[in-house]
């Protein structure tokens, strides 16, 4: 399964033109490079060689390219998954994203998202008492209350918890022994993360090991000389898998502590799906790490999950395993992904292309053979 949505740009901060398709040595620049017309596309490409070559499945072998899942999915994945199961029924799902090499000192490490945290957007309505605004001494204004529930969603430390799915991932990153304990430590997790001067790595660690409150859109008051009685703020809440909504409703009481009762939480619609895990012990695993280190020599695959939202959770919703994978050269650095999902600059170069191409064409050959 892949998407053909694209996130839009800011066209100033890109080198080359971000529709453009440019092919310059040997790297394809453009909007939805890595997020993910590179998979939807090698994808496509694999199943149309097996196709001409006279490959028969074991089972079915579905192609599936979907619209919506930058804005949610619900009119893509969501709706085959809900409304139209038999023509997407499956036993394994493979999407976005991974497989881009990490090297260690074993030899690269290929990430295999088999999991994703919530997506849980919060609109807060905080309330206040109209006035004139020429006398403000001991009055309610709706917009000093909302600079403290900012303040405190901002500061909120909610208890870390250690999955073990972090756990094995950080395991596996080979870092120094001391740093590798207190990263899957949960009482010592946030400090050392405040300390790391890797700020790439501090955020991964802080947002693989805590339910994440950031908030990211205000909206309010009306005049200059009227003192507001409503501010909406909108908070993107990121819950681990296995935080409900309830849990997720106590953390955000105790995070505005004694405002709470001057704010009104509303969830938008289809905004509230928890967390989703699949297992990293299946045979679908086990045949993608067969041909992953046939195609990459030395490599290994480890267990990560997605802070961020893809639409392999609905079919993991509906118990199908799903699991976010591709295969990367060593050209781009590892490094430079987590810029380019949703960035300025985002390309891919071929060689990946042709890797990810082989790893479907191989993965079918060997699992559905
Ligand atoms: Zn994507």
């Amino acid at each position: 399964m892949g998407h053909t949505d694209v996130v839009p740009v800011s066209p100033d901060g890109w080198q080359r033109d971000p529709f453009g398709a440019e092919l310059v040595d040997g790297i394809v620049w453009g909007r939805g490079a890595i997020d993910m017309l590179n998979l939807t596309a090698t994808m496509a490409v694999a199943t149309r060689r097996l196709r001409t070559s006279g490959f028969r499945p074991r089972g079915t072998l579905i192609y599936l390219a979907v619209a919506d899942e930058e804005a949610g999915g619900e009119y893509g994945a969501q709706y085959l998954v809900e409304r139209q199961m038999d023509a997407v029924k499956c036993d394994y799902v493979v999407t976005e994203s991974g497989g881009v090499p990490i090297p260690t000192p074993s030899g690269p490490k290929l990430r295999l998202s088999v999991g994703e945290k919530g997506v849980n957007w919060r609109r807060l309505i905080v309330h206040g008492t109209p006035g004139h605004g020429s006398r403000p001494f001991r009055t309610d204004n709706a917009l000093v209350t909302a600079a403290l529930v900012v303040q405190r969603l901002a500061e909120y430390r909610p208890k870390a918890r250690i999955l073990d799915t972090w756990r094995r991932y950080v395991e596996e990153l080979e870092l120094d022994r001391d740093l590798t304990a207190a990263l899957i430590d949960p009482d010592r997790v946030w400090e050392t993360a405040f300390g790391l001067d890797d700020l790439a790595l501090a955020r991964e660690a802080h947002a693989c090991t805590h339910t994440t409150f950031s908030p990211n859109v205000a909206h309010g008051g009306t005049k200059v000389n009227v003192i507001p009685d409503r501010i909406e703020i909108e908070v993107d809440i990121r819950a681990l898998p296995g935080i409900g909504a309830d849990e997720l409703h106590a953390m955000l009481t105790e995070a505005l502590g004694d405002v709470a009762d001057r704010v009104t939480i509303e969830t938008p619609p289809n905004r509230r799906p928890p967390g989703s895990m699949s297992s990293f012990d299946t045979p679908l695993v086990d045949a993608l790490s067969r041909v992953a280190g046939r195609l990459m020599p030395g490599s290994r695959i480890v267990p990560s999950f997605t802070t961020g939202g893809t639409d392999a959770r609905f079919f993991r919703f509906a118990g199908v395993p799903s699991y976010g994978f591709g295969l990367h050269s060593r050209r781009i650095p590892h490094t430079e992904y987590p810029k380019m999902f949703h960035g300025h600059d985002e390309r891919v170069d071929t060689e990946s292309l042709r890797l990810s191409t082989l790893l479907w064409q191989e993965l079918c050959s060997d699992f559905l053979a």
